[in-house]
């Protein structure tokens, strides 16, 4: 995704500023990042050595709250991507009308690499170099590819260092540290709703569908076991290692199970081995792509044989792919929308630790499946009237409520 994040990010909201008729001026207020952070990160590696990295924090927007978004660990972060994503989420936030504006951080690594303790010390030393801008009420971090719980954990205790209890700084924390119950599953949840409510809309429903889902990571096997529970049968899975395909089925939890023990699918035997792009254009009737950005490309969306794509992952389609995919009447659900569950959970999180009073699972998961349905009301009654794929309603919804919230508190 990397190279092209940016432009692709830029593309679909300078189509939503025309539409809206911004105007030259706004729109390049609303595009401007508020801030960027580069932080070196140097750490004492296990042998002795010394190691350096590089992190960042791009604060996009926090016209409707304080900023919000995940923080990466991969050996494509760079500026651009960080600043594409921190684009990404302040329309999300707003596409799902949780108050929060828009943020996303990263550290250039390659975490197979690091152990536990490089890891550690690397995340804590990345809170010293951003803790001055992060906040409560300020930009709250939470995870994203290769940040987990325990990461975010270690993050809430550096941050404590320098100014005290406040869980609410960083969200997806394990629950026995004021972590939600639910936010581990909320992103492949919120994807199993999105698509829920877009087949209601056809008039459908998900019961027999066949899913292949690219990504068996946080996102990809909540949304693999969840569409399984309702019915499905995910006939493909891929994470690193390949991909696994079975028309007769894959057993979702054996394959968590089998990731719980090796860390990846590489050895898995309850599909059959393919690589990467036959497992997209394996024959399905909806795709979850939930790894890495940019994997749809035009060529792909060629050969894609799912008619609803959910998008789980972040930039996942190519502006060209999704030309492909408009033309040949495949339904896109935006990733600004279809991902939008994690941080709607991470938003119950901050408020019950502010409150410092916790919900249980229920209330969390229905208060999500509340919040998913009625930003796809608010979608799929602007694609209709607006006669707009439903990409560039969400676009339409989101850039115009920040735009909305950005004039009502002036220059
Ligand atoms: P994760 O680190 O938990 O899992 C990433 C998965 O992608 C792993 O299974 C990994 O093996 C796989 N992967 C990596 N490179 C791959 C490749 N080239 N081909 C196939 N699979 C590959 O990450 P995650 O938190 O599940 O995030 C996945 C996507 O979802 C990202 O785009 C992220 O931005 C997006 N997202 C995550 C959240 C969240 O709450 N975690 C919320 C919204 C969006």
């Amino acid at each position: 995704m990397s190279s092209d994040a940016l432009a692709n990010a830029n593309h679909y909201f300078q189509k939503a500023s025309s539409i809206l008729e911004l105007g030259d001026d706004v729109t390049i207020q609303l595009r401007t990042p508020h801030r960027e952070v580069k932080t070196e990160c140097t750490i004492r590696m296990d042998d002795g050595s010394i190691g350096t990295f590089v992190g960042f924090r791009v604060q996009h927007d926090n016209s409707r709250g304080p900023f919000k978004g995940g923080l990466r660990y991969h050996f494509e972060v760079d500026e651009q991507e960080v600043t594409a994503l921190a684009q990404l989420m302040t329309w999300k936030t707003a596409v799902v009308g949780v108050p929060f504006g828009g943020a996303k951080g990263g550290i250039t690594c390659d975490t197979s690499k690091l152990s536990e303790g490089e890891l550690q010390r690397l995340t804590r030393r990345f809170v010293d170099g951003i803790y001055e801008v992060i906040g409560e009420k300020t930009d709250i971090p939470a995870p994203d590819m290769y940040t987990n719980a325990q990461v975010m954990a270690w993050f809430f205790d550096q941050y404590t260092k320098y100014r005290g209890y406040a869980p609410g700084v960083v969200t997806g924390k394990p629950v026995a540290i004021g972590g939600s119950l639910g936010r581990a599953a909320a992103t492949g949840r919120g994807c199993l709703f999105a698509c829920e409510n877009l087949l209601e809309a056809l008039g459908d429903s998900l019961e027999g569908k066949r899913v292949v889902v690219q990504g068996f990571g946080n996102v990809g096997s909540w949304a693999a076991r969840l569409f399984a529970e309702r019915g499905a049968t995910i006939v493909g899975i891929a994470d690193i290692s390949g991909g696994y395909v079975n028309p007769a089925g894959i057993d979702a939890e054996a394959a968590i199970a089998y990731v719980g023990a090796h860390r990846t699918l590489e050895g898995f035997t309850g599909g059959d081995h393919v690589d990467g792009d036959t497992l997209l254009a394996t024959d399905c009737d909806i795709l979850v792509p939930a790894a890495l950005g940019g994997v749809l490309t035009k060529d792909v969306a060629e050969s894609v044989r799912a008619t609803i794509i959910v998008e789980g992952a972040n930039g996942p389609t190519t502006p060209e792919a999704d030309e492909v995919f408009e033309r040949r009447g495949v339904h896109v659900i935006p990733d600004i929308y279809a991902n939008a569950g994690g941080v709607t959970v991470s938003y119950f999180e901050w408020t019950q630790n502010l409150q410092n009073f916790y919900w249980e699972e229920e209330r969390v998961n229905d208060e999500l499946r509340r919040v998913m349905k009625n930003a796809f009301k608010e979608l799929w009654s602007t694609s209709r009237s607006r006669e707009l794929s439903l990409r560039m309603a969400a676009y339409v919804v989101g850039v115009g409520r920040v735009y909305e919230a950005t004039k009502l508190r002036g220059v």
